[in-house]
C-alpha cells in the first residue's frame, strides 16, 4: 500500500468513528498566522511547553494559565520574580509544574530579547534560511527556549503554521505498525515519511500531522487498538502479527 492509500484509509476510519473530523481538519487546512501578534506567538510557545500534559486538562485550565501569565504579555512575565513563581506554584487553578512555570518566565525574557533584536517574532522566524536551522535554534539545549525539546519543537512549528510533521510517539507508533519505518527509525526519517505522505495527498503537512496524531490516539491506540473498526486492518502488519499470535 502506498502512502496515499494509507492516508485515505486513516481518514475514512476517523470519519467512520469520530464526529466533527472534517471540521477539525479544516482548522489546519486554513490555519494562518498572517495577523498574529508577538503575544500570540508567546501563547503558542507556552502551549508547546505545557504539551505532554493531557490535552483535556490543558484546555480546561488554559483561561487560568492565561490569567496567571498576564494574558501572555511577555514583557510583564519577563519581570516575574521568585515570589511570583511561588505564588504560581500554589495556584491550584493552573498546572503547578515548577519546571514549566520557570521555563515560561525564561522564555518571556528570550521573547523580549528577540523582539528587541528583530523587531517582531515573525521577523525572527523569517531570518532562518532553512527549517533545520530554526528547529535547532528553538530548542532549549541550543540556548533557545526552555521546555522545548526534540519532539515538542515540532508541535510548536505546526501550531505556528510552519509546514512540517511532528515525529511524536503517536505518529511513530502508526508508522511502525503499518510497516513504514523500523523500530530504530530516527526522528528525521519519521518527518521525511510524513512529509512525503503530505506531498502525495497534496495536503498541508500540519493537516496530515494532525490526522496522524488523531488516528494514533483515537484508533490505533497503544493499548487495545480499535483494529475491528479500522479500514487498514487487512493490510496492517501489526494486526496480522497480533492475529497470528492469538490463533
Ligand atoms: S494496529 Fe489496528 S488500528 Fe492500528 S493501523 Fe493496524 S489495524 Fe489499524
Amino acid at each position: 500500500m502506498d502512502k496515499k492509500q494509507i492516508y485515505q484509509l486513516m481518514l475514512k476510519t476517523l470519519r467512520n468513528n469520530i464526529s466533527n473530523i472534517d471540521k477539525e481538519l479544516k482548522y489546519y487546512h486554513t490555519l494562518s498566522t498572517e495577523d498574529w501578534t508577538d503575544k500570540d506567538y508567546f501563547e503558542t510557545l507556552t502551549r508547546a511547553v505545557f504539551s505532554g500534559i493531557k490535552n483535556g486538562i490543558i484546555e480546561k485550565r488554559w483561561p487560568a494559565i492565561s490569567n496567571a501569565f498576564s494574558g501572555f504579555d511577555f514583557h510583564k512575565v519577563a519581570e516575574y520574580d521568585e515570589e511570583k513563581v511561588q505564588e504560581l506554584i500554589e495556584n491550584k487553578k493552573i498546572i503547578r509544574h515548577e519546571g514549566k512555570i520557570k521555563a515560561t518566565i525564561f522564555n518571556a525574557k528570550r521573547m523580549v530579547e528577540i523582539i528587541g533584536q528583530y523587531g517582531s517574532f515573525k521577523n525572527y522566524l523569517n531570518s532562518f534560511p532553512s527549517i533545520d536551522g530554526l528547529i535547532e535554534k528553538l530548542q532549549g539545549y541550543y540556548s533557545g527556549f526552555k521546555g522545548i525539546g526534540e519532539r515538542n519543537v515540532y508541535e510548536l512549528l505546526k501550531e505556528i503554521s510552519i509546514q512540517t510533521i511532528k515525529p511524536d510517539r503517536q505518529v511513530q507508533k502508526v508508522f511502525l505498525r503499518l510497516g513504514l519505518i523500523g523500530e530504530k527509525a530516527s526522528l528525521e526519517e519519521i518527518v521525511e515519511i510524513g512529509m512525503a505522505m503530505a506531498k502525495e495527498v497534496n495536503q498541508r503537512p500540519c493537516a496530515v500531522d494532525w490526522l496522524l496524531w488523531r488516528f494514533g490516539s483515537e484508533v490505533c491506540k497503544t493499548k487495545n487498538p480499535l483494529c475491528d473498526k479500522c479500514s487498514l486492518a487487512e493490510s496492517c502488519s501489526y494486526r496480522r502479527n497480533l492475529t497470528a499470535i492469538t490463533k
